[in-house]
């Protein structure tokens, strides 16, 4: 074994991860990487198809990121944002309210202007932070109910973080089950998960669940009724937090379209906000044009795709090109006002962490953002974009193949018994897990949330490496899963 691995398996703990299993097997131990390749310490490339957890946008090694990371180490790594303000962070925060606030179509409900960035270090503190603005703005505006208790809703299967806010905001049993009496209590609705949709009458087709559906849009019905059953109570709902366009982490579940809008209308209906998690779907990562907008200008926000501006906007994972952890949480005046108060009435936001706002982060954003909406990136964006969907078609000739779901750079592959009668596989049987590993042992690594295999490329895939990574999923399918 080599001796960094023997390191790894003597001290450290990684994720999400059974170690009882991870201590049976030598690691990858990562080395290097450059564009989508990913080198380890054997001198090994693998294609790095899940973006390294959803994080990476334009490939490692960028030189222009890497330059602005050097240049930013020559003046200064890091300094307090209590009390100071500093260059990197302020450019940034000037860059991020540039681009989330498109020109979108008129709508039936007002939209805000996100005009404040708080800053913080990764997905899960930037929910945190967004619900702890929503709770206190509601209850300072007077919009918390009788109770004066904020209540939040989110959907069925939503991941949004690990930290106990964050957790309490989700709903994957497997993973909330066990603090569960940490956490304090959310409501949650009907997802629109079109594939396996009580409500979808149409017969399983070789074809993308959302355009083959039969149905009348029940689940923006259990959204209103949801909203209608608490209104009566004394607690109705203060804010819904969603994962636009597509969730993530239940299994990368894209919304069928017209979903947000419509759920959108009826938050606003209700008087509450709406928290936007784009924490895996920010910066371009679900394709699309800003909604209504004739020279097809790309959304770098899946909001936007839908003409929907939400109270907040959470972003971390690609913010910094995926280079460092950082997060962000954009919000209205309207928001920040609520926080503005002699200083003996004690308004402040009551929240921050060390690093908040850091130089080195900060640096990278402000060289990612100019990449990303930089003609070169918009084009290749779009012809990979191209790629990836024609070569995702060839995996419906797999009869383990039940739902190819494709966003943009996301695609989700739902592994089944058979196709034709949608059985899953027993969690037990790990095969999503089983694909995984006969990927990595083609040069391809990602990870499977359950049943389904998650491809993420980098902004940067080449042609040639989109159609190996899609290949080698199909290959692996068959390996792992055999045939018939
Ligand atoms: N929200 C979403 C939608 C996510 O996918 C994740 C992470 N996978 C998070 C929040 C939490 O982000 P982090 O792991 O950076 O805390």
């Amino acid at each position: 074994m080599h001796p960094l691995a023997k390191l790894d398996h003597e001290h450290v703990w990684h994720p999400f991860t059974q170690m009882r299993d991870w201590l049976k097997r030598e690691p990858i131990v990562i080395e290097r990487g450059r564009g989508a390749v990913l080198t380890d310490v054997h001198g090994r490339g693998y294609l790095d198809a899940n973006a390294s957890i959803w994080t990476n946008l334009h490939g490692h090694n960028h030189p222009k990121i890497n330059a602005a990371i050097r240049r930013q180490l020559g003046k200064i790594a890091h300094s307090s944002a209590l009390g100071f303000a500093n260059e990197p962070a302020s450019v940034l925060a000037g860059k991020l309210v540039g681009i989330a606030n498109p020109r979108l179509p008129r709508a039936s409900f007002k939209q805000p202007r996100l005009s404040r960035v708080f800053f913080s270090d990764d997905g899960s503190t930037a929910l945190e932070a967004a619900m702890k603005l929503s709770y206190e703005f509601a209850r300072r505006s007077g919009r918390s109910g009788r109770s004066g208790q904020p209540r939040f809703l989110s959907l069925e299967g939503a991941y949004h973080g690990d930290t106990v806010g964050a957790v309490s905001a989700g709903h994957i049993d497997l993973f909330h089950r066990a603090y569960s009496h940490l956490l304090f209590k959310t409501d949650k609705v009907m997802a629109p998960y079109c594939y396996r949709c009580p409500f979808n009458r149409a017969k399983p087709e070789r074809g993308d669940a959302r355009d083959c559906r039969r149905c009348n849009w029940e689940c923006v019905d259990k959204v209103e009724k949801q909203f209608e059953k608490r209104a009566k109570t004394k607690r109705p709902v203060t804010a819904m937090i969603v994962e636009p366009r597509v969730q993530g982490a239940a299994g990368v579940i894209p919304q069928p379209e017209g979903w947000l809008k419509r759920v959108a209308e009826i938050v606003r209906g209700h008087g509450a906000q709406l928290i936007a998690d784009e924490v895996m779907t920010g910066f371009g990562r679900t394709g699309g044009v800003v909604s209504g907008r004739k020279d097809a200008a790309p959304a770098l926000f899946a909001s936007h795709a839908e003409g929907v501006q939400p109270d907040y906007l959470c972003v971390a994972k690609g913010l910094t090109g995926g280079y460092t952890p950082m997060a962000a949480t954009l919000t209205s005046r309207e928001v920040f006002d609520a926080f503005l108060g002699e200083y003996s009435e004690f308004k402040s936001f009551f929240h921050g962490h060390s690093f908040t706002g850091n130089q080195v982060g900060a640096a990278a954003a402000n060289a990612s953002l100019d990449i990303l909406g930089s003609r070169t990136s918009i084009d290749a964006r779009r012809r990979l974009e191209a790629r990836f969907a024609r070569e995702l078609e060839s995996l419906w000739e797999s009869d383990r193949v039940g739902d190819v779901r494709r966003i943009g750079l996301i695609a989700g592959i739902e592994l089944v018994k058979d196709w034709r009668t949608k059985e899953p596989f027993d969690p037990g049987a790990q095969a999503g897990i089983r694909v995984c590993e006969a990927m990595a042992k083609r040069g391809v690594l990602t990870r499977p949330i359950g049943n389904v295999v998650l491809l993420m490329p980098p902004y940067c895939m080449t042609m040639k490496q989109t159609g190996q990574m899609v290949a080698a999923l199909r290959e692996a399918i068959e390996d792992a899963l055999g045939r018939d």
